[in-house]
């Protein structure tokens, strides 16, 4: 059965394109039947945090990308967490070392810092020259350990998305494996796990695709099958450069915070490097049943926030009120605006539905029907004038003696109000509207009126009358 796993180092938060790696891996093995593990490359001791750690998986949680065996729930070979694995390193290195595949190399830091300082004064590429190569294996001196790589030929594979790459090995050096204090090296580290933890399929990001020639040499010494690998093109940003910040946010949790649903995310995620006709919207379950790692492209995929608040919005339109205002509510709270679940809520959200792409989008343009008015100053001189007085408070007195606040009999009262003043309608609605919501632009007055209730709408159009 198809292993794969996700391996992040937790140095930060999940990167969008950390996320998209995962939810390959994680449909691939879904897809397939297989098993998906989390693994945590924790070796870089300076920069992981705990709090990273947790930051990936509430993230991953978050997506509903759900993991067989990892850090928090166990699984057939533990641990996960790579600084607790150091043992399975050592014994690797060792008998790397026993069969003459490695080596241990005393060269001191200040040694090779001679070395790359000499190379880059004579501007070109530091490599370890083989100082240690020969020389025999004394434990008891300060050492690291190097991989010893051969001198001639290639290393090749069969990339399940780029196709057949090949690597000379004299762009290659004897690099560290194993450092003084037990810290296995990134590729070193992964290899051996992925060799005791029985990964078949390496799927990550084509940055590592550099690293692939190293590892296979390092899988074939060792004396293990060589896993297939899947390269995933980086995700860009519109100016065609690697993703970061200054394209936008680009935490997952951000996303969330932004309100976006991980239905809508996974599916602008997938897109990103997938395709399946000109299909743009998918269930988690059809991608369950669709995805395949051979229809993932060899071209980078562009991050386009538009389309990606675009696929939000479809997703939110799918939801049914309920649940709409449900899911709508912690972020009303977020914004310490007094919202509850009950039929006002479910009223604004019927509102917000068509004209707001993300929750966020919903506490932003709807805050009115729960604080006072932002009275734009322009439309209040337009609109607020002496001129339109005895409008809004026809408007006023009119809704003060309805008995309830139906469409018909709002209707029959803006209509009413415009004929008597010999006025278009607009000439009703705009001024009320300001009134009301504070600006020009607003769900329809009778929907407005509803959703504020008598008290709060005769409040606000005293408010501007006075
Ligand atoms: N920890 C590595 C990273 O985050 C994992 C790379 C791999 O999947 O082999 O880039």
């Amino acid at each position: 059965t198809p292993r794969v796993r996700f391996a992040p180092s937790p140095t930060g938060y999940l990167h969008i394109g950390g996320a998209r790696t995962a939810l390959f891996n994680w449909l691939w093995a879904r897809r397939t039947g297989g098993k998906f593990v989390l693994r945590i490359e924790d070796t870089d001791r300076e920069r992981s945090t705990q709090q990273a750690v947790e930051a990936i998986i509430e993230a991953m949680k978050w997506l509903g990308l759900d993991w067989d065996e990892g850090p928090d729930i166990g699984g057939p070979h533990p641990p996960y967490f790579q600084t607790q694995r150091l043992d399975l390193y050592k014994r690797h290195a060792e008998k790397l070392v026993a069969e003459g595949k490695a080596y241990a190399c005393y060269c001191t830091r200040e040694e090779l810092d001679v070395q790359r300082k000499k190379a880059e004064t004579e501007k070109r590429q530091f490599r370890y020259p083989g100082t240690c190569r020969n020389k025999p294996y004394d434990p008891s001196k300060p050492h690291v350990i190097r991989f010893r790589v051969p001198e001639v030929g290639a290393t090749s594979w069969n990339d399940l998305v780029k196709g057949v790459i090949s690597t000379p090995h004299d762009t290659l050096q004897d690099e560290v494996i194993l450092r003084g204090d037990g810290m296995p090296l990134y590729n070193f580290g992964a290899v051996v796990d992925d060799i005791t933890m029985e990964i078949n399929l390496v799927g990550r990001g084509d940055d590592h695709v550099n690293n692939t020639a190293r590892q296979i040499l390092m899988y074939q010494a060792l004396g293990y099958p060589v896993p297939t690998f899947a390269h995933f093109p980086m995700i860009l940003g519109a100016d065609k450069a690697r993703l970061s910040k200054r394209h936008g946010a680009t935490s997952v949790t951000a996303y969330r915070d932004m309100g976006y649903l991980p239905e809508a995310v996974v599916n602008y995620l997938v897109r990103l490097g997938w395709s399946h006709g000109d299909q743009e919207l998918f269930t988690r379950d059809e991608l369950i049943q669709k995805f395949d790692l051979k229809d993932v492209g060899a071209t980078a995929g562009v991050f386009n926030p538009e389309k990606m608040a675009w696929v939000n919005h479809e997703w939110l339109k799918k939801l049914p009120d309920d649940e709409l205002a449900r899911k709508a509510l912690p972020y009303f709270r977020a914004a310490e605006l007094p919202a509850e679940d009950d039929a006002k809520l479910r009223h604004v959200c019927a509102v917000a539905r068509e004209r707001a792409k993300t929750f966020g989008e919903y506490v932003q343009q709807f805050r009115y029907f729960y604080a006072p008015p932002q009275l734009d100053p322009k439309a209040k001189d337009k609109f607020l004038t002496a001129e339109t007085k005895p409008v809004l408070q026809a408007i006023r007195d009119g809704i003060a003696a309805l008995p309830a606040l139906e469409t018909a009999a709002l209707e029959k009262l803006f209509h009413g109000t415009a004929e008597a003043r010999g006025v278009g309608l607009g000439k009703v609605a705009q001024p009320v509207r300001v009134a009301l919501t504070g600006g020009t632009a607003s769900p329809g007055m009778y929907d407005v009126v509803q959703i504020l209730g008598k008290d709060e709408t005769l409040k606000r159009l005293d408010d501007a009358l006075r």
